[in-house]
């Protein structure tokens, strides 16, 4: 797809400079625009800053006829739609907030012989709730005027997702009634499963699939013990590293938001807040400030970052545990996108997790602004949602929790990317510790996991696995009787975190495989430990030795 001898290639270029004011592409545009423009459906794995928007906005301008955007919030789309019109790209909105007549009005336009507009955006229950919308596009198809349907922040769909919308489920139908017309899905965030289930929800066929790098090598990750003089400590962090310099610090309550901003108020900084139950004029009084530099600190809620694009962010901290890893990752990446080397700091401890956990059971979270509508109008049982949000929020649990392995190899394993730490480059906490390293052969533990994995069947969790093998005793591990198995409390003498190590590396190394799937026709995820047979192969026969990093004892 990186070919310069498609038709259209001159066009993109000329059109790219003249109208977009770019010199080239970045990495992966040029190739997703041949792509759909060759009429594939296509789906775009690209971290945020990444340059989504030309994927689509400038194959518009180059094809005939007319693209529909599908897009998560009205104020995104204004603000694309404001970009547009700046480079004289001709582009409107339909929303379900908007005058009925001034509908009609763009309704006609549409129809029109003449129609002068290249992109039309939508919130998605524009699609699900609007016969005259779909027979409207039913009728630009007819003319051969529907180019191509974009679906922006695809992730949306998916039920295991982190902002997942009900009525982003309901856009396959766009898919059956236009089977011809090409489907370009966007996001910045989605796991492998989250990537296969908006794949099928979409009714994508043949799907090019471009995925980007989800590390970030100019940020630098750490988390560091939450304790009660944590204010304190951000203070000193900021004076000492990021004296004056423009950052984010993320709070889980509204409360939480205030305090924060008053207390570094206090100490010197020009720092706000900013929650969900503002009034919207005070909160785009703040995020202006923000962006002309008047106030350097925001304390927010994830409420805060979207479609936000200030490129100077040096920092970015969590005051408290985020909710996923999937969030975690989104929001430090607000941190940083001019390149430049920026710090994302986790304070964390166990309490919070409780805390959140109680939260969450209450439904008292402040959601991004792209999951909040899925609270309103869900139909998924509210039990099974909880289950994911738990799910979820082990993962970032054992993130913190692990004090050894690298911080971006944790995160990228986690939407399935392969990391080698060495790249790391001592940018994460874990990698820049003064410790020295003895190696270990865990192939015995390794083999006996393995065995355990088969023996129980290949379908039980991660954690039921290290549960067994540790000896533990719990009714789950009674009722399903691994207490009688022979390797039952087999690692039990092993040191704190190394038998979940090794099931870790096992699954890094493809040994193993977390098959992370829909157990019920609700969409709750469980996630089942399942043997590469290709491969497992190798290790149970001896020919594979397995050998770990641990740090020496003092
Ligand atoms: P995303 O949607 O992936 O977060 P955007 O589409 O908003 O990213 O693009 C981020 C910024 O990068 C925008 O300011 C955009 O103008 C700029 N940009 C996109 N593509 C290019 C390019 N090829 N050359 C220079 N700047 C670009």
């Amino acid at each position: 797809w990186k070919s310069l001898d498609f038709p259209w290639t001159k066009k993109l270029e000329a059109n790219n400079r003249k109208v977009f004011g770019n010199h080239s592409f970045r990495p992966n545009q040029r190739e997703v625009i041949n792509a759909t423009m060759s009429g594939c459906d296509v789906f775009v794995l690209m971290p945020t800053g990444g340059g989504k928007s030309l994927t689509y906005q400038l194959p518009a301008l180059i094809s005939p006829g007319i693209t529909l955007v599908v897009s998560p919030l009205v104020s995104l789309i204004q603000d694309q739609i404001m970009h547009l019109l700046q480079a004289n790209i001709p582009a409107t909105y339909l929303s379900a907030s908007m005058e009925w007549v001034e509908q009609q009005e763009i309704f006609r336009e549409l129809m029109s012989g003449s129609c002068i507009y290249k992109l039309l955006y939508v919130t998605p229950e524009k699609i699900a709730k609007s016969d005259v919308l779909l027979r409207h596009l039913d009728s630009l198809h007819s003319r051969g005027s529907l180019a191509r349907i974009v679906i922006d922040e695809a992730h949306c769909v998916s039920q295991w997702g982190h902002d997942f919308r009900p009525d982003y489920q309901g856009l396959g139908i766009l898919k059956q009634k236009f089977p011809k017309v090409p489907v370009l899905a966007l996001t910045a965030t989605a796991t492998v499963s989250v990537k296969e289930d908006v794949v099928q929800a979409l009714g994508l066929v043949n799907c090019i699939v471009f995925r980007q790098s989800f590390n970030r090598p100019n940020l630098w990750y750490c988390v560091i013990p939450k304790t009660k003089k944590c204010l304190e400590d951000i203070d000193k962090f900021i004076k000492e590293n990021h004296f004056d310099d423009c950052g984010i610090i993320y709070c889980l309550s509204r409360m939480d938001c205030e305090k924060v901003a008053e207390k570094l108020q206090e100490f010197g900084h020009k720092a706000a807040f900013y929650h969900g139950t503002m009034d919207p004029l005070q909160r785009s009084y703040v995020q202006k400030q923000w962006s002309k530099d008047e106030i350097n600190i925001i304390c927010a809620t994830v409420a805060f970052g979207m479609g936000i694009n200030k490129p100077d962010v040096r920092f970015v901290i969590h005051h408290s545990l985020p909710k996923s890893i999937e969030g975690y990752h989104q929001e430090c990446g607000r941190a940083g996108r001019d390149g430049l080397r920026s710090s994302c700091v986790l304070y964390y401890n166990y309490s919070d997790y409780i805390r959140v956990k109680h939260m969450l059971t209450q439904g008292m979270i402040e959601q991004s602004p792209l999951a909040s509508a899925s609270r309103r109008n869900s139909f998924v049982s509210n039990d099974r949602v909880f289950e994911t949000n738990i799910e979820n929020l082990s993962r970032m649990v054992s993130y913190c929790e692990n004090e050894t392995d690298c911080r971006r190899l944790l995160q990228l394993i986690h939407f399935g990317e392969k990391f080698n730490p060495d790249n790391c480059k001592r940018t994460c906490d874990n990698c820049s510790k003064l410790l020295t390293w003895v190696e270990k052969d865990v192939t015995d533990i390794a083999k006996q996991m393995v065995e355990l994995v088969i023996s129980t069947g290949k379908q039980y969790s991660t954690s039921h696995v290290l549960e067994v093998y540790r000896g533990s005793l719990s009714q789950n591990v009674k009722k399903h009787r691994h207490d009688n198995l022979g390797l039952h409390g087999a690692g039990k003498h092993l040191p704190k975190g190394e038998a979940s190590r090794v099931i870790r590396h096992l699954v890094v190394e493809d040994i193993l495989v977390e098959d992370v799937r829909k157990s019920d026709i609700y969409g709750s995820i469980s996630s089942v430990l399942k043997v590469n047979e290709s491969k497992v192969q190798r290790l149970l026969s001896g020919k594979q030795r397995i050998i770990l990093r641990f740090p020496a004892p003092a």
